[in-house]
């Protein structure tokens, strides 16, 4: 299958509160290192969000979706989580408005749109010990292979594995943001909670998509 519809958006986020909610206690473990603990708790309460977003199959449109899953993020409280991730799928929403299916280059320039504004909300950059670590290269990766017109498993597997190896890498790095940022040196060897939320979104996005291709 190559064109990402509404039902396939709909598995694909079931996918991704399967696999957040699987990692909810790990999440706050690597919380508790620089942080206070809190981030698998957040991150389960936004895919409660989520999850009220996709039972209320308001207009089976994917900008809608979109849009709805942005809003109730975006209210989630417990750190700067909520509203970047809630800025993400807001802006993918705009780029997506119109569109009944997502492939090839529009795929690609919804997440990079949802990139782009995500961005636009924090000064962290590449190297910084953030969520930012693990994002870039996912959507660098999804869509290099969304324009290469490969499969949606392709595509999201892609994702997945630079996602992965992007919150593998923060394990190296020192915090520079958050509170994180207090323990200097002691961070460094650990992985950031934020980047290895979003290894856990985009396999979430690839689990959800390969079990019903
Ligand atoms: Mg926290």
């Amino acid at each position: 299958m190559k064109a990402l519809d509404y039902p396939s958006l709909i598995r694909a986020f079931e996918g991704v509160i399967a696999s957040v909610l699987e990692q909810k206690d790990h999440l706050s473990r690597l919380d508790s290192v620089g942080g206070d603990g809190d981030h698998g708790t957040t991150m389960a309460r936004a895919m409660g969000k989520v999850a009220d977003a996709l039972a209320a199959h308001g207009e089976e449109k994917i900008a809608v979706l979109l849009q709805e899953i942005g809003w109730a993020i975006l209210g989630v409280d417990g750190g700067a989580i909520g509203p970047l991730l809630g800025m993400m799928f807001l802006s993918m929403a705009e780029s997506a408005e119109g569109l009944e299916v997502l492939e090839g280059e529009q795929l690609a320039a919804v997440f990079e749109a949802g990139l782009s504004g995500l961005l636009a909300q924090t000064k962290a950059r590449k190297g910084d010990k953030t969520l930012v670590d693990a994002l870039v290269p996912a959507v660098e990766a999804l869509a290099a292979a969304a324009r290469a017109e490969e499969d949606l498993e392709a595509i999201f597997s892609a994702a997945a594995e630079a996602a992965t190896a992007g919150a593998e890498f923060t394990k190296t790095l020192q915090a520079r943001f958050g509170r994180a940022r207090h323990i200097g040196e002691e961070s460094i060897g650990s992985a950031d909670p934020g980047a290895s939320s979003i290894a856990f979104i985009f396999n979430g996005f690839k689990k959800g998509i390969s079990d019903h291709a």
